[in-house]
């Protein structure tokens, strides 16, 4: 990074950031891209991770957004990462027979026609009372009059962007984590290149570019502030947090989606579990660790117990885990849930573009609009963007292998279910992944025997997937901090000990990786114990 200069230096690593690196690496550009601390270690992970247009911003009006989005959508699940994204379903429950009944109807009909004739998930309909008892017997008939069935898609986000980044490196982006950008090198009025530290050594380069591109999320403000530029916006934070309750605590066949008084409650499958959330707050504390607070897990539970017999319970809960939207602002009087979800992008100063807002969903279409400013910058002729067609790593022949999990079993000595885990997680990479097992049998065996996870695969997080410390592995490569009941503290030691062989790391740094670890959990934890206090006092 010190020695070339680059096109295009992207400050970010989550989902925006690495889509501008692989945007720009696809049309010939030559990239570098730096983030603090690991792939999607801010919002990108922490989402309800959704591929969706987005239902609830019908309601507001804004039909290009939702539009954009299910094209989006109707991508992922088809061409640009099919063995991630996947098609899940919703219900609607209605409450009353006739007027809810058509002014959702009407709202459904237009979220599945704004995709125009694309058609990778099937169409909505409408479901009786009695069907519902059938597919969702967890649902509250004495409430419940009907409802509605449609599609969405799901993925897991930090896999997500983490393989986007891959993506990019293929296509010969240098990509570094543990890399903060410090302050912009200006030469007069002009950006041209930042200076970054290795925060691990505490080493400091300068990176030569024509353009910097920030896709800081809600680090915005302060590094707009830090590099001493006028912003031509503001990024308002508002945290969403998440339970994660076993699959038993709620019987039914399909994810559900309610109206609450602010915003809407997603109960979404997730494996054999669920994933409950989320709240919309005003938020002001430490970007660096939101945590979901006593009142986020009550409010969660309270209004999914609007419609569900047995009622969720505190003990439930096995996790939590919230985020921060990054929400673009000019009002600062404005509530949070009213803010568009519509992204910027801010270019006053040479050299330099800054991009936020937007939605998961649509990080491809963010990027590609971060790259055409930037390129306004570099004085040269470059490409259309090319990602609309462009697959990330993994998605080739997924289909097909797929149609061989039989097949693959045999060949890999792990039965079926394992394969299909597999391939979801890693598509046609499921042989990088698999191929150091044929020397080492205990790779082949589960990391928490409850979870799907094969220790295979915490040793291809650091050999393949970038992860440098054990939070790395239980975060964000697996999802284990919030799918165990007690989030993988129990396996720890032997996670760090797989890592730290390929790290070389000494006694001294796997203890300090261990110790972080138990040191984040912990502060969750006290979240999760306080609220159950909370409740038995309140029962
Ligand atoms: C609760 C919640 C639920 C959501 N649900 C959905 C959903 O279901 N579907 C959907 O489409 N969208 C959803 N979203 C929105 C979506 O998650 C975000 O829009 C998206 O993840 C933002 O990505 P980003 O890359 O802009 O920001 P981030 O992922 O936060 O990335 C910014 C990165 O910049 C890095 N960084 C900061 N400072 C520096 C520095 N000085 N040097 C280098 N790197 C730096 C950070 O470490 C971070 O990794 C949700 C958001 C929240 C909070």
């Amino acid at each position: 990074m010190a020695r070339e200069e680059f096109d295009v230096l992207v400050i970010g690593g989550g989902v925006n950031g690495v889509g501008i690196a692989l945007d720009a690496a696809s049309r010939g550009l030559s990239v570098a891209l730096v983030e603090s601390s690991d792939f999607a270690a801010g919002t990108s992970s922490k989402s309800s991770k959704l591929i969706h247009g987005g239902l609830r911003y019908l309601e507001q009006y804004d039909f290009k957004l939702v539009r954009e989005a299910l094209n989006e959508r109707e991508l992922m699940v088809s061409t640009l990462s099919p063995h991630l994204v996947k098609p899940v379903s919703f219900l609607y429950p209605l409450q009353e027979k006739l007027k809810e009944r058509t002014y959702v109807g009407a709202g459904m009909a237009l979220y599945d026609a704004l995709r125009g004739f694309k058609r990778a998930l099937p169409w909505h309909k409408h479901l009786s009372q009695k069907r519902i008892s059938e597919i969702a017997p967890s649902l509250r008939l004495d409430v419940i009059t009907g409802g509605y069935q449609y599609f969405d898609a799901q993925v897991d986000d930090a896999r997500h962007t983490m393989s986007i980044a891959r993506t990019a490196a293929k296509y010969g982006a240098v990509i570094t984590t543990r890399t903060r950008c410090d302050e912009l090198v200006m030469k007069g009025k002009r950006v041209i290149g930042a200076q970054v530290t290795d925060v691990e050594t505490g080493n400091s380069i300068s990176v030569k570019a024509k353009t910097t591109v920030m896709a800081a999320g809600v680090w915005t403000d302060p590094l707009y502030k830090k590099f001493g530029i006028k912003p031509g916006y503001a990024v308002r934070m508002s945290k969403g947090a998440h339970i994660v309750v076993p699959g038993d605590a709620i019987k039914s066949e399909t994810g559900v989606i309610i109206k609450t008084d602010v915003s809407v409650l997603f109960i979404i499958p997730w494996g054999d579990k669920w994933i409950v959330g989320t709240t919309d707050t005003d938020y002001d504390e430490s970007r660096e660790e939101p945590l979901a607070s006593r009142d986020d897990v009550s409010y969660i539970i309270n209004q999914a117990n609007r419609v569900l017999e047995p009622k969720l319970r505190r003990e439930q809960v096995i996790g939590v885990f919230a985020g921060l939207r990054p929400l673009v602002s000019t009002d600062p009087d404005s509530p949070t849930t009213k803010l568009s979800r519509e992204h910027v992008v801010d270019s006053q100063t040479p050299g330099f573009v800054s991009i936020a807002g937007g939605k998961y969903t649509t990080y491809r279409v963010m990027a590609e609009d971060a790259v055409n400013e930037a390129i306004n910058h570099l004085r040269k002729i470059v490409p259309d963007s090319v990602t609309e067609t462009l697959a990330i790593i993994g998605a080739d022949g997924y289909s097909a292998l797929m149609n061989q999990i039989p097949r693959l079993a045999k060949l890999y000595g792990v039965d079926e279910l394992t394969v299909e885990h597999l391939l979801n997680r890693y598509g046609s990479l499921i042989d990088e992944v698999l191929s150091p097992a044929v020397q080492r049998t205990d790779l082949l065996d589960r990391v928490v025997p409850d979870l799907p996870y094969l220790n295979a695969e915490i040793l291809y997080a650091v050999t393949h997937e970038g992860a440098l410390s054990v939070d790395d592995v239980l975060s964000r490569r697996t999802r284990i901090s919030f799918e165990a009941k007690d989030q993988g503290l129990s396996v720890v030691d032997s996670i760090a000990h797989i890592i730290g062989e390929v790290l070389g790391w000494s006694a001294k740094e796997r203890k300090a990786s261990i110790a972080h670890y138990r040191e984040l959990i912990s502060r969750q934890n006290d979240i999760l114990i306080q609220a159950k206090e909370v409740t038995e006092k309140v029962s």
